[in-house]
């Protein structure tokens, strides 16, 4: 059985969903309310693969929401206490979705194995960063020649260059897909200099010093929302590839001739059936998830039981390998440019 961990957007959204799913009471509460509310598994699914094998999995809100980033002990203890549920479900290996990744590395929830009276096993859960990574190169590979941007002699910024994702998609363009240069963006210089080393190239920029040279650039860090672009600055065509969470850089650049694309994401070859991705604002629900979810998909259709996405920098070339292979194999396809988004330029 697979799991996935997941919240809601925002407050307002939690509480509408709280309210359609009738828990009335945790609904009308305040945000202090919410902060002391359990996880919730909302939702059973079973699901057939494209080569016709048989899952079934759960999804499990955990209550958190956004605005409750800046409780330190609230945002941990959603996410050990979402990650309890998972596991005495006996769920087998659970994806932990939006923030919850994020939560579980900044704030070293490693240390944090003890949940009452369960040990946590953390072979059951996984970030789904590998199949995330491999997503969003193909991501670009595919829709770049759609906007005539030849990658081979392409200036491809990566801003978040030295995060989990971003340095395993800095890898893969510079070993696999062969852009012309990378741009690595992120605030912490020696990590970037580190990067450089193990990438063999590749130029340190700041951000306002690297986008008006990309042809394209992979967004893999969650921003603030008052980042301010001088839209006229920037190259056209120019695609974008919003794989942070949230995912908001549309309105950002929309009218400007600059084709966003949500990163990150795949479609199911049917639809599935279920409503949790309703939660997650998909463009088609019955289809469409983050990759992190659809790596748990993945790792429960190949009887890959084990946290095959785990700490930071870890991800090998060969793992993305395993995880693309068998996203295709299983049904998922990456989401790609829509028509409208096309002719944006
Ligand atoms: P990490 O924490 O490992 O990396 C974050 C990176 O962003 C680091 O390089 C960091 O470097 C950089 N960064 C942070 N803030 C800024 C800033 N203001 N300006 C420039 N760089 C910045 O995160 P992950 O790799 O695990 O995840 C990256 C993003 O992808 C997150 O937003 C996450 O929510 C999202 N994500 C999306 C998924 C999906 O859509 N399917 C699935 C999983 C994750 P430094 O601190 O030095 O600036």
């Amino acid at each position: 059985m697979f799991g996935l961990i997941g919240h809601s957007t925002s407050f307002k959204d939690a509480r509408q969903k709280a309210m359609d799913l009738g828990y009335d009471h945790i609904a009308e509460g305040d945000l202090d309310v919410w902060c002391s509310a359990p996880p919730q598994l909302v939702e059973h699914v079973k699901v057939v693969s494209a080569i016709g094998k048989t899952i079934e999995g759960a999804y499990i809100d955990s209550c958190f929401v956004p605005e409750m980033l800046s409780r330190f002990k609230t945002a941990r203890r959603k996410v050990l206490n979402a990650m309890e549920l998972a596991q005495k479900k006996g769920i087998n290996i659970t994806a932990l979705g939006g923030f919850t990744s994020i939560i579980f590395e900044n704030f070293n929830l490693l240390e944090n194995k003890q949940v009452r009276n369960t040990t946590l096993d953390w072979e059951r859960f996984t970030t789904g960063n590998t199949h995330t990574a491999w997503v969003i190169c193909r991501q670009l590979e595919i829709n770049a020649p759609l906007l005539g941007i030849d990658l081979q002699k392409a200036r491809v910024a990566v801003v978040g260059a030295t995060g989990d994702i971003g340095s395993a998609v800095c890898r893969w363009l510079s070993q696999r897909t062969g852009v012309s240069e990378l741009l690595l963006v992120a605030r912490q210089q020696q990590p970037l200099k580190d990067l450089q080393k193990d990438l063999g190239g590749g130029r340190v920029l700041r951000l306002e010093e690297a986008l008006p040279e990309a042809d394209a650039v992979i967004w893999v860090a969650s921003l603030p929302k008052n980042l301010q672009i001088d839209k006229s600055k920037l190259r056209k065509p120019c695609l974008m590839i919003d794989g942070g969470y949230p995912k908001n850089l549309d309105e950002k650049f929309s009218g400007s001739g600059i084709h966003v694309l949500k990163g990150g994401i795949v479609e199911f070859f049917e639809d599935i059936g279920w409503n949790m991705m309703e939660i997650a604002e998909m463009d088609v629900p019955q289809r469409q998830m983050f990759a992190c979810f659809a790596e748990a998909m993945l790792l429960e259709f190949e009887n890959c039981h084990t946290n095959f996405s785990w700490g930071r920098n870890n991800i090998t070339l060969e793992k993305m390998d395993f995880i693309g292979e068998a996203s295709l194999r299983h049904g998922f396809s990456v989401l790609r440019l829509q028509p409208n988004n096309l002719q944006a330029a």
